[in-house]
């Protein structure tokens, strides 16, 4: 170990009980002041690494071969005591839901002041003093009263300044940060991480970064290592493996991954699913072989290995020089207006929307959630919904799907008023596409009955010939083979379960289609699928489609238009390509600047 060398991580194997690795041959250094982002997709096992150092795997997983060193010292020969101690005073840990990590019935002061305790202070007051110094540190605002508050009347972000307060606070050598951005609105995302990467710079802090999000690593990280099916495949400096990767998967995660900028291409879409532990047993090669671009027979039968290809830059691929040759096919171009048609399925005109609350007094006061919205979807149009919690994304789906009635204004829906129309009008003309498509699905009804359960209402009007026509219709038109009729939910990927969503949607042939960050939450790969999908829907034009979705370079791929919400009003709308790309309202350039996020030598 040199002497910079804080983290060392050398041929870690992790094991089920059955015998069968979740990782393999981890091979992982960081230096002393490094951020090291481990960056790989749902299964790939990066956050067993993180879990491997500080001792929390999950029960029925061991570390069957391998060595962690930190700091000259071999936790894994350590004996549970002794590692108990270093973690949390020399190893900080942030993790993924703040929320969870705090206990909800404690205040904030005794959790950061028990763990202060924990870590050697030994007076209350000095406790307290070194809190306040902490989050100020963080940039949190009004610390002495922070520190009587509960967990639920933070926000989210400023949770997670607190457990980021609480990381750093002994100046640990090496902190682990498991996905510490994920549940975080996009601007709020940009300040922690710059959090991150400042307090490292202050205190020469290792930090291991764990994300399925390569543009968050390719803004915050020195380096980064690719983890696919349990291996590194690539490792080196992250500007080098986002920008000019030596490994096909790095390059394909890359090419589907859509962008705020720059010309639009279609997303890599990767075939099948990434192989689990049992399949990987049965692979003597290359685990990504069967999904990968140059895969020759030799990748079949014979393992690469992870060896040099540049400084500090290694590839486990047998042509390493030939990734280039995976390219970017063009996105169609051409503007919308000959696709559209003239009719408006949507109209809002000076729409509102106000909640009666009781205060603690029992005061009556109204909370307006919208006001005063214009705005209109033409015929086919695809727009985009983007703003941060709290801005009346939801609200306003809420008023379309008529889950709420509108207070003031306005909403027509294909010519109808929202407010006066019976509802049964609207019945078919608008449907939902659900976020998470693993609860939207009854998991013990087969796919077939699924995409057609709209029918259901109707009293048999349709013969079980007719239905069993319109779901080899249905699948596809989202791309999936007709025998997936006869499979269980359980039986899909992720992706195939958004696309059967999405075919449930389109069942009674609606007008407007409303989802609701339904790529929210997907790896990368999987997202591209449905984001490509939806492109190929938005050609034939045969519906309109709202699309709500914190990602703005997912709503430049997919959409005509956007509308950007800023505390229940639209603060700016128009083509996509204008307003992402010359913002002209203070709210879109900040949301903007955060999509693109910081780059770690601007830090
Ligand atoms: S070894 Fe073969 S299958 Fe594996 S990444 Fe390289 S070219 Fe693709």
């Amino acid at each position: 170990m040199t002497e910079h060398d804080i983290l060392r991580i050398k041929s870690l194997e992790i094991s089920l009980m059955t015998g069968h690795n979740i990782l393999n041959g981890i091979d992982l250094t960081i230096r002393a002041g490094r951020i090291h982002g481990v960056i790989g997709e749902s299964g790939a096992g990066k956050s067993m690494i993180g879990s491997a150092i500080a001792d929390t795997l999950p029960q029925g997983l061991e570390i069957s071969r391998g060595a962690i060193e930190f700091d000259g010292l071999t936790l894994t020969d350590m004996n549970a005591r002794t590692r108990r101690d270093l973690l949390g005073r020399d190893i900080g840990f942030i993790p993924q839901e703040p929320m969870s990590a705090l206990n909800p019935s404690l205040t904030i002061g005794h959790q950061v002041c028990h763990h202060l305790a924990r870590i050697g202070l030994r007076t209350a007051k000095t406790r307290q003093e070194r809190a306040v110094e902490l989050f100020t540190e963080v940039g949190l605002d009004r610390p002495w009263d922070l520190l009587q508050s509960y967990p639920h009347q933070l926000s989210g972000g400023m949770l997670q300044r607190v457990l980021i307060a609480m990381a750093f606070a002994s100046n640990p050598r090496l902190v682990i940060a498991d996905e510490p951005t994920t549940a975080l609105d996009v601007t709020i995302q940009k300040k922690v991480v710059e959090l991150i990467a400042r307090t490292r710079a202050a205190h020469n802090t290792a930090v291991l970064f764990i994300t399925h999000d390569l543009q968050l690593a390719a803004d915050v990280c020195d380096d980064v290592s690719v983890l696919y099916a349990g291996r590194i495949v690539e490792t080196g400096a992250a500007e080098r493996i986002i920008h000019a990767p030596m490994h096909p998967y790095s390059r394909c995660l890359n090419l589907a991954t859509p962008n705020l900028s720059g010309p639009k291409a279609q997303l890599m879409i990767l075939p099948g699913t990434m192989p689990g532990p049992v399949d990987r047993m049965q692979m003597p090669g290359c685990e990504f072989a069967l999904r990968c671009p140059l895969a020759e027979d030799q990748c079949h039968s014979t393992r690469p290995a992870l060896d040099g290809v540049g400084t500090e830059h290694k590839s486990a691929c047998h042509w390493p020089e030939r990734t280039g040759l995976i390219t970017a096919v063009e996105a169609p171009t051409g503007t919308a207006a000959g696709r559209l048609g003239e009719k408006l399925v949507l109209r809002a005109t000076g729409l509102g929307k106000a909640y009666r609350q009781h205060d603690w007094l029992g005061r009556v006061r109204e909370v307006h959630a919208l006001r005063g919205l214009d705005f209109d979807v033409r015929e086919g149009e695809f727009v985009g919904i983007v703003g941060e919690s709290g801005s009346g994304k939801s609200s306003l789906t809420k008023l379309i799907v008529g889950l709420e009635d509108v207070s003031t204004g306005v909403l027509e829906l294909v010519g109808l008023d929202r407010a006066t129309a019976p509802r049964a009008d609207f019945f078919d003309k608008v449907q939902l596409v659900f976020q998470d498509p693993q609860s939207a699905l009854n998991p013990r009804r087969k796919i077939g009955r699924l995409v057609t359960q709209a029918l259901e209402g109707r009293g048999g009007a349709y013969s079980a010939a007719t239905r069993a026509e319109l779901v080899k219709t249905l699948l596809a038109k989202v791309m999936l083979p007709p025998e997936v009729a006869d499979r269980f939910p359980d039986q899909l990927s992720g992706g195939q379960k958004q696309r059967v969503n999405i075919a449930r949607a389109l069942c009674s042939n609606p007008q407007l289609l409303i989802a609701d960050e339904i790529v929210s939450g997907l790896d990368v790969s999987v997202q591209a699928q449905i984001l490509e999908l939806l492109s190929a829907l938005r050609k034939e034009a045969a519906f309109s489609l709202l699309l709500v979705s914190h990602d703005l370079a997912v709503v430049r791929h997919v959409c005509d238009r956007t509308l950007v919400m800023c505390k229940g009003e639209i603060v700016e709308q128009g083509p996509v390509e204008e307003v992402f790309g010359n913002p002209q309202h203070p709210y879109t350039r900040d949301l903007v600047a955060a999509a693109q996020g910081p780059t770690v030598s601007s830090i």
